[in-house]
């Protein structure tokens, strides 16, 4: 099993996610440094977030993969106005990543990132708060993890 690195943050999470009996494998998961997420056992979609029925074919039969820890930066953006509770974390950049044979997905970027990143590879973090885990990426090298990071595993 490929797991994420860790960063340490802070405090608590700024807005803490609500875990329910189906997202708890997620959150478990994560904790424990690995990103899943829900497979179609019917089409094969993957789905993320996760979701307990296919998002192409409405089946009901879905499972948990494990997600790739690295993925390539399809785009982001740099946030300065933000809501209160992210207040003191801003300004940040949020990533649009395509993981590794995975889904595309959005999360918090970690280290420095610019235009000149863009389609580069990115590695996937467990972002690891006082409260619980959340997830995000950092182009290795830049402030998240070391540059010999950037190869899969
Ligand atoms: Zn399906």
């Amino acid at each position: 099993m490929n797991r994420l690195h860790e960063v340490r943050m802070s405090g608590d999470r700024p807005f803490a996610p609500r875990v329910s009996a189906f997202t708890r494998p997620f959150w478990t998961g994560l904790a424990d440094g690995q990103l899943r997420t829900t497979c179609c056992d019917a089409c094969g979609v993957i789905s993320f977030p996760p979701r307990n029925l296919c998002r192409a074919c409405w089946a009901r039969d879905v499972r948990w993969i494990d997600l790739s820890p690295s993925g390539r930066l399809y785009s982001f953006t740099r946030v300065h106005v933000v809501p209160g509770a992210f207040a003191a974390d801003a300004p940040y950049a949020i990533g649009i990543v395509d993981i590794d044979r995975g889904p595309r997905l959005m999360c918090r970027m970690v280290g420095e990132v610019s235009a000149d990143d863009l389609d580069s590879p990115v590695q996937m973090l467990v972002l690891r708060y006082d409260d619980g885990p959340l997830f995000g990426a950092c182009v290795p090298g830049r402030g998240g993890v070391p540059a010999e990071s950037g190869a899969v595993r």
